[in-house]
Parts: C-alpha cells; structure tokens; sequence
C-alpha cells in the first residue's frame, strides 16, 4: 500500500486534499462530524491539565509564559507543565506562580498552577542523573523529559546524524543511568510525597518499552509523548503494548489537528486510538507554545472542541484532560 509517511496511505492523503473534503466536514447531518455544545467545551476547558505546552523564556522564538499563564486563567485550566528542550523549569514556574497568583485574585479568577521539570538534552549532559538529584528538590518540579533533539532517535532519524543519546547499551538493556533516573524519582516520592512523571519523549519505541518496564517495577509512571506525530508514531499494536505494561499515552494537539507546523495529519484516528486503547490510558494535551500556533491554553479548548465534535464522549474527554493528567502529577483532589 502506498504511504505518505508512518500512518498516513496515499489514498487517505488525496481524500484529505480532496475539492469536497473542507464542505463536507461542514455538513453536521451525516457528515463527518457530530453537533457539539460550546458550553461542553468551556466545561472540560475548566479545571483542565495541559500536561505538555512551551513557552518562552527559551532559546527559540516562543510566546511568552506569562501571556500563556494569564490566558489559562482566564480560560479557567487548572494547571499546565511547562517545558523547555535546554533547561529547568521549575524554579521559573515558581516565580511565575507568584505573578498568576496576584494577577489572578486580582481579577477574581482562579491561579492556574505552572509547574516545569528538565529535559535530559546535552545541555544538561544528557540523561544525568547527578543533575536530576539537584534539581528534583526545586519546587514546582513535576517532570522528567527524556532527549528530544538530542537523542539518538530524533538525530538518525530526522537530521541523519550519529552521536544522539540512547538509553540502551549494546545488548539493548537499560545503561545504568536509565536505571538510577527511575531510582532517584521512586525514592523522592518515597521521601518527599512530590509525584514526578517521565515522559518518553523523542527515544525509540524499543526504549521507551525498557524504561517503562523499569519505571512500572518501581511505581513511577511513563507518558509516551505525540504517539501521532510522525517521528513518535506507534502503531495500534506498539500502543496496546506499552499501555498493558503500564504507561499511558498523550494525544495532543500540535500532532493531532493539522496546523502550521503538522500540515499532514488525519484528525479522525485521534478517535480510533480513543476507541482501541480506551480513555482510561490516554492524556490530552496541547503541546503548543510555537511562535505560530495559539496560545496552549487555547490549542487544548480547540482540541477539545475537535474531540467533541469527532463524536468522543464528554466522560471520556474529562479522563484524559483532567482526571488523567492530575493523577499523572500527583495533583491534589482540591487544587
Ligand atoms: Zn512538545
């Protein structure tokens, strides 16, 4: 059959280009899509999770976290993690929740929460555990993001290059550093009751399966990241797998709505992966905060939105916005 890409055939890509294609998604009476109340999505917007967005401070063009932190209030998301592929962001998060906090009350709204976390880059020295020891003590410190552009996956696979980052030795097994990441989380929530999350990000689905295994022995959870975005693509079967050993998935956004930067994706398997692996096992996110994307907190109330329409039920939608993504972070029930 042939492709465009991982998931995409040829036959479904020209339907997509297709003259007819835009008119009938128009069409709500047996058309491709489902009527939806725009009360529904300001509900599920409120006391949403974003448990992956950008913003800047960074060293790229971004928008501003503090543009970002003040929509999300306005738009009632209960919370967000912010990452960045160079460094902490934690203690920014903390300063920046002092800011919401007044800006919020000020307004008789409710803070959204920010909290960061660090991605195991060469900019601070690839997966590092010495690094991770110092920095899980910062508050507002929630996730561990593992290479992204780094890694070896993203490098040979996107750029052609060798020298990336990979958690497996020769034999394939998990190098000791892997092993001791997942140790220092488990004993951190040991002793300090901070739930912190791994998210798989940009390795090798062989990787991600070893280091969900470890993770899982030690009750520490895995998100595997954009499971739709081309270079992380998984196959239903890979999906399943990583879901039985215990992880959890993320659809989000940028990955899953065609846009600026994901021009070719088709929207509707966000619902087949929904229907097959279940509500219970995914997380939605946005994963905005490019220069030429809205705003995170409005790429997930768009997201959400799209799901609605696509015919993905209200209780499904609140596990995977709200229910899913505080427990990944330990969030109190009252926040
Ligand atoms: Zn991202």
């Amino acid at each position: 059959m042939a492709m465009v890409g991982k998931g995409l055939t040829l036959e479904r890509a020209k339907e997509l280009q297709a003259d007819k294609y835009g008119y009938s998604v128009h069409e709500l009476k047996g058309g491709l899509l489902v009527r939806f109340e725009e009360e529904d999505v300001v509900e599920l917007t409120t006391g949403a999770v974003d448990i992956h967005m950008h913003a800047y401070p960074d060293n790229w063009q971004r928008p501003s976290i503090v543009n970002i932190g003040e929509r999300a209030c306005e738009l009632g998301v209960k919370a967000m993690v912010w990452k960045c592929h160079k460094t902490s962001t934690a203690g920014e998060s903390w300063i920046l929740q002092h800011y919401l906090d007044m800006w919020a009350s000020q307004r008789g709204l409710e803070a959204t929460k920010i909290y960061g976390g660090i991605t195991f880059n060469k900019s601070v020295g690839g997966v590092n555990p010495d690094t991770l020891r110092e920095q899980i003590v910062f508050p507002h410190f929630k996730t561990v993001w593992m290479p992204t552009h780094d890694s070896d996956h993203e490098m040979r696979e996107v750029w052609g290059q060798e020298g990336g980052i990979t958690i497996l030795d020769e034999k394939k097994e998990l190098k000791p550093e892997a092993i001791k990441i997942v140790d220092i989380i488990a004993k951190n929530e040991a002793k300090t009751g901070n739930k912190v999350l791994i998210s798989a990000c940009h390795l090798w689905p062989n990787e991600i399966i070893a280091l969900i295994k470890e993770a899982s022995s030690k009750k520490v959870d895995v998100l595997v990241d954009h499971v739709t975005q081309e270079l992380t693509k998984l196959t239903i079967d890979q999906m399943k797998e990583m879901v039985d050993l215990g992880a959890y998935l993320g659809l989000y956004a940028l990955s899953c709505v065609p846009n600026f930067y994901i021009p070719m994706t088709d929207p509707f398997n966000v619902k087949r992966i929904v229907e097959e692996i279940d509500s219970k096992h995914i997380v939605i996110a946005s994963d905005c905060g490019q220069p030429l994307s809205v705003l995170p907190p409005d790429g997930l109330k768009a997201f959400i939105r799209t799901l609605l329409a696509l015919g993905i039920s209200k209780q499904d939608i609140k596990i995977m916005v709200k229910d899913n993504p505080a427990k990944l972070l330990g969030l109190p029930s009252d926040l």
